[in-house]
């Protein structure tokens, strides 16, 4: 199809961003994704139960809602070390509960959910949620699925709540409970199983689902350079880490002579203590499987790992103009100036001067400007998988990401300029900056 007009490359990177985040709504279909698509650029899929294959070129493993990928140069020389760029593929949203549904008062059915993660509860009102997640099938199958929208949690009217503009508080059990049908016998695990393709809920032995924002990204404001979705706290890094590696693979450059690794961990928004998360083994059994598939043992492992870097990507936070005083008054990260480079005393953000050079060579290499975050000492910050994969694996770690207005909102904003800057920055670090 010829368009009527060109699109800029940042607005082309955010077309690609926009079918992407529109493909996961889930973290397995995150995870799933960034395989099938790193497999279409060649790279052979691991499955962790086989020997580890080490052998020059890309390789990617799943594990659940987890994906890891490494890609060997050709004739590794022996002080060579690991790049790996970190992400997570995991939002706030609303986990389905074992019971599934309920009978509301007055004939209404409503979904049961937990809330996963630390969402503004007020924003995931008055939106269609669609449900997604796997399912594990009676013979041993897991599947994939989603639905269209089926639920939404109402706003209380006005009337009914004259203080809701001053005070509105809301229980997380009684007031977060979305709606699905009404004077209806439905059940809801029949119509996910029929999305799945199954023969009805007889089929599902248990179920990893979430309600999630059905609304697909839009770009808005001045030249469209907004950019308006759901998940982009992590799928900002996981989708430029993915087009990154994608180049890569596009124009066969030989890279930095390092391993490189892009490990995308679920379960950022809880803390990371689980097998797929930052705080459990995955990325260490990704490196150390690696380094024994490559022939390294004892020492020369360790000196593999102390060679290595980590720029562990998560979303960051841009000056609000309503909220100008919540900032550092003098460090001041906007929408649209690039990426930003988080810092903190406390070590929220692993960042030191050692990784802060590393982000900046990165950034020169790739031509695009950076900007810092740092936080009003009268604001708690907030932490991510830098610090957790510094503290774990010793590697030296630099915390950086998009910056986002609204994030763990329902509907977080960015700008199509730095989306395309942080890909084009994690790309000159695997390329060796
Ligand atoms: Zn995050």
């Amino acid at each position: 199809m010829t368009l009527p007009f060109e699109l800029s490359a940042p607005q082309s990177h955010a077309v690609d961003y926009q079918h992407f985040i529109l493909d996961s709504p889930s973290p397995f279909h995150a995870a799933d994704l960034v395989a099938q698509r790193l497999v279409d650029a060649g790279f052979s899929l691991q499955d962790e139960a086989d020997p580890w294959d080490a052998s020059p070129g890309g390789h990617v493993m799943v594990r659940a809602g987890a994906v890891a990928a490494w890609v060997v140069p050709d004739g590794l020389a022996a002080d060579a070390g690991f790049r790996v760029v970190g992400a997570h593929t995991d939002s706030p949203a609303l986990q389905i509960k074992p019971s599934v549904q309920s009978a509301g008062p007055d004939g209404f059915g409503q979904v049961d959910v937990e809330i996963y993660g630390g969402m503004i509860q007020n924003s995931w009102l008055d939106r269609e949620l669609a449900a997604a997640g796997r399912l594990m099938t009676a013979d041993g199958r897991q599947v994939l699925v989603r639905t269209g929208a089926i639920a939404r949690i109402p706003q209380l009217a006005i009337h009914l709540d004259r203080s809701v503009n001053e005070s509105l508080s809301l229980d997380p059990q009684r007031h977060m409970h979305p709606v699905w049908t009404v004077d209806s016998e439905a059940d809801l695990l029949d119509l996910i199983a029929t999305a799945a393709g199954l023969s009805g809920r007889d089929e599902i032995v248990s179920h990893d689902l979430i309600l999630t924002p059905a609304q697909g990204p839009g770009t808005f404001g001045e030249g469209g350079r907004f950019f308006a979705s759901s998940r982009q706290d992590n799928l900002s890094s996981v989708h430029a880490g993915l087009r990154a590696l994608e180049r890569l693979a596009e124009t066969g450059t030989a890279g930095s002579g390092d391993v490189l690794v892009f490990m995308c961990f679920d379960h950022e928004e809880i803390g990371s203590a689980t097998r797929t998360g930052a705080a459990g083994p995955i990325l260490e059994t990704v490196l150390r499987r690696t380094a024994g598939a490559l022939g390294r043992r004892g020492d020369e492992v360790e000196r593999m790992l102390a060679a290595s870097s980590c720029v562990s990507a998560d979303a960051a936070h841009s000056v609000h103009p309503n909220y100008a005083d919540r900032h550092d008054p003098a460090v001041r990260p906007v929408l649209g100036r690039g990426p930003v480079l988080k810092i903190n005393a406390n070590q929220r953000y692993a960042t030191d001067a050692e990784g802060a050079a590393l982000w900046r060579r990165a950034c020169d290499r790739a031509g695009v400007d950076s900007q810092v975050f740092v936080s009003n000492n009268a604001m708690p910050c907030g932490s991510t998988i830098g610090p957790i994969t510094a503290t774990r694996l010793g590697l030296l770690t630099v915390d950086v990401g998009v910056g986002l207005l609204s994030m763990h909102s329902a509907r977080e904003m960015s700008h199509v300029d730095d989306l395309l800057a942080l890909s084009q920055a994690l790309e000159a670090y695997w390329s060796g900056a």
